[in-house]
């Protein structure tokens, strides 16, 4: 994705807004047609039914003949890839669109190469139903035969096209590095490095919990209600701009530096899922607590380290240079010796060794023994009594 702010006047926003939502209804009436499968009743509409469903609603509605077609059919489309995304596996169930969250449409053909340079720094960009939108050129404009508009929660404009980034060359030295991705420390180097991707600030998170309780006790639908929301937005973007910019320098620094960049093969949409509720045996219809609060908790750590994101881009920028690793163990081996123990363990941030001694710090330990590749055996002399899959603790997450 390569993105671009745009700067639309009030009638173009209102005219951005009023295509958002048409994109957000026709994938939420996808979503409902979707989920209306029963057994009896057979396959519910495919993407050919419902374009041409949509041709019909058009002649119909005089509402959602004036919105672009593009717009309308290309949400289906994209409910369309979703749903086969989340039956091959790789992504989540579709879920609703919402107003105020998900502001954004797609727009694909010919179309797409309608970006016109005014000067170093401006350019304009004709969009279906808006017009020319003026946007600011940070970079070439790559050649894309899709784009998407999309809001940010803070009120701001982007498009972005569709590109995959020019891999980068790889230096050619045989070097070969090892990537631990934790949440105190968000990657830490076998080179020894530590590498800490920037959060919000105490301050800021501090502010972002007032917010919050002020949202809480606003009356919904409210003027006022609207006004903490984009203040709690601008904070959530501000902590995205910062993450996806470590993202993006670090993946690079990485490809750039090293020949086979090795990671921890995490499954992170598991991991970041909600826990199961747990039905308590002895009352019937109740349920234990399932540790969802604390979970939570995590979920936000591992989100705010961006793990997925830096994989993902190195996927892209060292294409075939990445290789995941399985990461049962290596938090708990010693990377000297090759021990294997729970107590080698000493605390979240130091790794002493029983066996021989050898001291490091946890994390760094761990990217020695995923830069190895090993091939740890499960077998033990104790009992397990940890999960032997490394997870970061609760305690640190905040
Ligand atoms: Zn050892």
């Amino acid at each position: 994705m390569s993105r671009f702010r745009l700067y639309p006047s009030l009638a173009q926003r209102n005219a951005l807004l009023e295509q958002c939502k048409h994109a957000r209804y026709m994938w939420n009436v996808a979503l409902e047609q979707w989920s209306m499968w029963t057994r009896d009743k057979g396959p519910t509409p495919g993407y050919v039914e419902q374009a041409r469903q949509l041709t019909e609603a058009r002649a119909a509605f005089a509402w959602l003949r004036e919105g672009s077609q593009t717009v309308q059919q290309q949400a289906l489309r994209d409910f369309d890839r979703a749903v086969k995304n989340f039956y091959s596996g790789t992504h989540r169930r579709p879920t609703w669109r919402k107003h105020g969250l998900h502001e954004g449409f797609r727009i694909v053909g010919p179309q797409t190469n309608r970006v016109v340079t005014l000067n170093r720094k401006w350019g304009r960009i004709l969009l279906p139903k808006v017009g020319w939108v003026r946007l600011r050129l940070s970079r070439r404009v790559p050649e894309a035969k899709s784009y998407r508009v999309v809001r940010d929660r803070a009120g701001r404009w982007f498009v972005a096209f569709a590109v995959i980034p020019q891999p980068v060359p790889a230096p050619g030295t045989g070097e070969m590095v090892g990537v631990d991705r934790g949440v105190t420390v968000s990657a830490a180097l076998s080179t020894g490095e530590l590498l800490i991707c920037p959060a919000l600030s105490e301050r800021e998170k501090e502010r972002l919990k007032q917010l919050q309780r002020r949202l809480a006790r606003c009356v919904r639908g409210s003027n006022r209600c609207r006004r903490v929301k984009v203040a709690i937005g601008k904070l959530h973007a501000v902590a995205r701009d910062r993450r996806t910019d470590w993202v993006e320098k670090t993946s690079t620094d990485l490809a750039r530096r090293f020949d086979v960049i090795r990671v921890e093969d995490l499954r992170i949409p598991q991991m970041t899922s909600r826990p199961k509720p747990r039905a308590d045996p002895a009352r019937p219809g109740a349920y234990l607590p399932n540790l969802r609060r604390a979970k939570a908790g995590l979920n936000r750590g591992i989100l705010a380290n961006a793990w997925g994101g830096l994989v993902r881009r190195l996927e892209d920028k060292a294409a075939g240079r990445v290789e995941k690793v399985d990461p049962a163990y290596t938090s708990q081996t010693c990377s000297s010796c090759g021990h294997c123990a729970p107590e080698n363990r000493e605390s979240q941030a130091v790794f002493r060794c029983v066996a021989c001694g050898h001291q490091a710090n946890a994390d760094v330990n761990a990217a020695v023994n995923i830069a190895a590749g090993r091939a740890v055996s499960a077998r033990r002399e104790t009992p397990i009594r940890v999960s032997p899959k490394r997870e970061p603790q609760h305690a640190t997450s905040a």
